[in-house]
């Protein structure tokens, strides 16, 4: 693969974007809105991507990787694990002070059945976790996920990571045409689930 749109920058950050398939479909999606992210087109021609493609295009952003990097594109980067644990592996060990941040929908425990956080210490510091709501009908409406109790599960993936000793912060996607969430309510939510809360203002442009 030679397309650069397995690594992109963004605000002067670089991000890794390992796959097009999610197991959401967020109404505010850039990915059913629009095909790049303040110019990078993010549409992968494969999904069969390895680790050696994207560590080849990390280092072409070389003087950007003692900085924090994000493993956020368009799609879920949980659902490419082996990938994401092998290129975190690759970053910490040749440089060892670089943040790893995942952006993820917190759905990997159900997708995988089993609780994969431990295996992500030492690999990844920091999770944003998309709770996208203050209930279920809330979630359900704004995230359209494709598996049953999403809802349950974001919400036991962060206090998971919260727990497990991860950066964990659960964030709201607001300012998308009229969706309305209560963001007191999802605030409390987070602190009861140990995470810190960040309000996401939809931005036209990207993420
Ligand atoms: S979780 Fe992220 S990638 Fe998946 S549908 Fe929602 S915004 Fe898009």
């Amino acid at each position: 693969m030679t397309d650069y749109n397995l690594v992109y920058l963004l605000d002067g950050k670089v991000y890794i974007n390992l796959t097009n398939r999610c197991t959401n479909d967020c109404v505010f999606c850039i990915r059913s809105i629009k095909d790049d992210v303040v110019g990078a087109n993010l549409f992968l021609n494969t999904e069969n991507v390895k680790a050696e493609d994207v560590i080849k295009q990390l280092e072409s952003f070389k003087d950007k990787l003692s900085e924090e990097i994000i493993f956020c594109g368009y799609g879920e980067p949980m659902l490419k694990l082996d990938v994401l644990k092998q290129v975190a592996q690759y970053i910490k060990e040749k440089y060892p002070k670089t943040i790893i941040r995942v952006n993820t929908n917190g759905h990997a425990n159900i997708v995988y059945k089993r609780n994969v956080l431990p295996e992500l210490k030492g690999l990844v510091d920091k999770f944003s976790i998309s709770l996208n709501g203050e209930n279920e009908e809330v979630y359900n409406t704004v995230s359209q996920p494709h598996i049953d109790n999403a809802y349950k599960a974001v919400k036991d993936f962060i206090k998971e990571s919260a727990a497990e000793g991860f950066d964990t912060t659960a964030t709201i996607v607001t300012g998308y045409k009229d969706y309305k969430i209560n963001m007191t309510k999802c605030m409390e939510i987070t602190k009861e689930l140990g995470a810190k809360f960040r309000e996401r203002p939809w931005i036209e442009n990207g993420y």
